[in-house]
């Protein structure tokens, strides 16, 4: 086969790849992902290529495991290296929302709950106020039947960002969730504070035994989310001192 070699977008300044690695150690840290689980961002200088490890558990991720992709998700620059099978969430993601810069995928244990009954998630706190403009459920068996639950081609990740729309968060049934933002550190924050967000919605739950939860509504949650914009960045400093290499 002759198929053309894909030009790389342009150069990735050092300190905008070397935020990369750590925010998946980050998250490994923060108990939001484990074994699986992946974060990526749009290229800063080609907004229709993104930049993501390669296959591997997020805790090991180096500068030097990080491929290129299109928005196909087509690795650019693989030279032999597996990718993630689910890397069509972040290209399909990328494609339908030109605002967003990072996504994380991730199966945080507290999210799932909130994908299985019919319990919105809601915003319990001010961290997590993006939850309080709603959280959709993506069922991948309204779609495509049986599967193995997984995003594994472009159309289930096109069916996937379909579900999240303008929100900057999605529960998969059965499986994870996603969390997106306006930068890199701006989702590895929402994707820490969802997994937080879903614990104190349990305990609320059962404090409450069922009654209403007083919990921000779609106007706190903007207010407040515009302060985690920059706030944010106190928690990312600190999670970025405590990953080590
Ligand atoms: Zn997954």
């Amino acid at each position: 086969m002759n198929s053309p070699t894909p030009r790389s977008g342009r150069r990735v300044e050092p300190a905008q790849l070397a935020d990369l690695a750590p925010a998946s150690r980050i998250l490994a840290a923060q108990g939001v992902v484990d074994g699986f689980g992946h974060v990526s961002m749009r290229h800063p200088a080609a907004p229709d290529r993104y930049l993501m490890a390669r296959s591997i558990a997020p805790a090991l991720v180096t500068p030097g495991d990080i491929l290129e992709y299109d928005l196909d998700s087509t690795a650019l620059n693989a030279a032999g290296r597996d990718s993630f099978l689910e890397r069509f969430i972040h290209g399909e993601i990328y494609k339908a929302r030109p605002d967003i810069m990072s996504v994380v995928h991730s199966h945080s244990p507290s999210v799932i709950p909130f994908g299985l009954v019919a319990v919105p998630m809601q915003a319990m706190f001010h961290n997590a106020a993006f939850i309080a403009a709603g959280v959709p459920v993506f069922d991948i068996r309204d779609q495509f039947g049986a599967t193995d639950m997984l995003i594994g081609n472009g159309p289930k990740g096109v069916a996937l960002a379909a579900v999240m729309g303008r929100k900057d968060i999605v529960l998969m049934r059965g499986h994870g969730s996603v969390a997106c933002g306006p930068t890199l550190q701006s989702a590895v924050f929402r994707a820490v504070y969802t997994e937080v967000n879903a614990r104190i919605q349990h305990w609320s739950a059962a404090l409450g035994g069922g009654a209403p939860i007083a919990a921000l509504d779609a106007e706190e949650g903007r207010l407040a989310d515009q302060v985690n914009q920059t706030a944010g960045m106190r928690a990312w400093n600190l999670w970025r001192s405590q990953v080590k290499w």
